[in-house]
């Protein structure tokens, strides 16, 4: 309120207002926001209070945004359903009794019910995107390095972005547009100029080539959510593009490649967590019991798990025959993409191979969970970028549909996502549940 108050008083004033003056932001709760607590909805950080802004957050800030909150999710964003969350699941505002997707579950669904305009999630291995999906708001996993990460929370970091959440493409790359920067605190993050994303939202597609990857429409995805995503192919086909099927052999690997990567750097990165120099403390004297106690009573059962797996992958002996392997089946992945990328212009996919499930029903049988990731690990895997907008709904509950772009390519991927979105009318279905303080 206050913030609002100032902008306010600053536009009456006459002053030139930053680019979100007055929009009102929600943010993952792994991105650090100085003075206000950053939990990464785990019990490890239940009290953490950073003393400094994410250059996400500084940015945002700086053109004016109100940041109103901060969202729940997975516990350290491992998880697709925001059930591994230490505070309790984020519910799915089209039914309350299936889950909002994950692990920026919290963001997507705050976005879906109007609490923000806007919210900011994370994507390692599809966290933007398949709650983006399952509550049908727009969610955009940019290339690696776009974004600067300082500040963000790292679970694995060669794979995880910062990525907005919006309910239409145009608020997407107006956030875009205030967060991708270089920043010489991110040693990861690039350098290149990139126009205002919203000026290329033109819905020009004639003559654009749309590659159709076979593995990703295969047995395995619910065959209504394939039908969904022809749907939309065959009308981005009406508007002038056109379509052809293209195969990335090695993706039968990506789950497993991408969960021996995201563990093993999982439990590198979560070794900070000695309730010594921060994190839960628990009881004792001896530095070792105190130690083994506080992670495991910080860490909820998910975390724990990655961080066994991880060290185990990383452990001498095993190394090569696991981490080293998964290293160059990425490198296979990559090139199976580039390959595509040389016959098309952008892929598409569904996002997800299922609709939104119910709460309970999966979080008991993690392989379960991550077989759930397969059409959305591979572009982090990848390096590259793909936003999933609504494409339907099925006995109510929203189908998501990705567009893939090759690295640096969001102003084509956002060029044919709002395209699409200016010629349906799903985005602008609203919620069963809708916030009480709003309506
Ligand atoms: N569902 C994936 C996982 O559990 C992706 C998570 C993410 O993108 N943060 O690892």
């Amino acid at each position: 309120m206050e913030t609002a108050k100032r902008i306010d008083a600053e536009k009456r004033k006459g002053k030139t207002l930053g680019r979100l003056a007055g929009v009102c932001v929600a943010v993952k709760d792994n991105i650090c926001t100085k003075n206000v607590k950053t939990t990464c909805s785990s019990r490890m950080l239940a009290n953490f209070v950073p003393p400094y802004n994410s250059t996400v957050i500084e940015r945002l800030v700086n053109e004016d945004a109100i940041i109103v909150g901060k969202t729940n999710m997975d516990e350290f964003a491992m998880g697709s359903t925001t059930e591994s969350s230490y505070f309790g699941p984020t519910k799915n505002p089209w039914d309350v009794s299936r889950v909002s997707g994950g692990s920026s579950g919290g963001s997507a669904a705050a976005v879906a019910v109007e609490e923000a305009i806007a919210a900011i999630g994370s994507d390692t291995g599809g966290s933007v995107r398949c709650p983006a999906s399952f509550c049908s708001v727009v969610g955009l996993k940019p290339t690696y390095g776009l974004v600067s990460r300082y500040g963000l929370i790292a679970f694995a970091n060669s794979l995880e972005q910062i990525g907005p959440i919006t309910r239409d493409v145009y608020d997407c790359a107006l956030l875009l547009n205030v967060i991708a920067a270089n920043d010489p605190r991110d040693s990861t993050s690039v350098s290149i100029d990139h126009d205002d994303y919203t000026e290329q939202l033109d819905g020009i597609i004639k003559g654009l080539k749309i590659g159709v990857p076979k593995e990703l429409m295969a047995e395995g995805t619910d065959e209504r959510i394939v039908k969904a995503a022809w749907k939309a192919i065959y009308l981005l086909e009406e508007l002038g593009a056109s379509f052809g099927e293209t195969s990335l052999p090695n993706i039968e690997y990506a789950l497993p490649a991408y969960y021996l990567i995201a563990m093993s750097e999982a439990s590198s990165n979560l070794a900070r967590y000695d309730g010594i120099r921060y994190g839960y403390r628990a009881e004792g004297t001896i530095w070792s019991d105190v130690f083994s106690k506080g992670r495991k009573i910080g860490f909820g059962s998910e975390v724990r798990r990655r961080i066994i797996l991880g060290t185990y992958a990383l452990s001498e002996g095993y190394y090569d025959e696991y981490y080293m392997k998964a290293l160059k089946v990425r490198t296979l992945i990559k090139n199976d993409f580039e390959r595509a990328f040389e016959a098309f212009d952008v892929l598409i996919a569904p996002t997800m191979p299922l609709l939104p499930f119910k709460i309970g029903e999966k979080i008991t049988d993690p392989l379960a969970l991550y077989l759930t990731d397969i059409d959305t690990v591979s572009v982090n895997l990848m390096g590259g970028c793909a936003v999933s907008v609504p494409c339907g709904f099925i006995e109510d509950l929203p189908v998501g549909m990705q567009i893939i772009g090759k690295p640096f390519d969001e102003e084509l991927i956002l060029r044919v996502a709002h395209a699409f979105e200016q010629n349906t009318s799903h985005h602008q279905r609203k919620p069963k549940f809708t916030n009480k303080i709003n309506s």
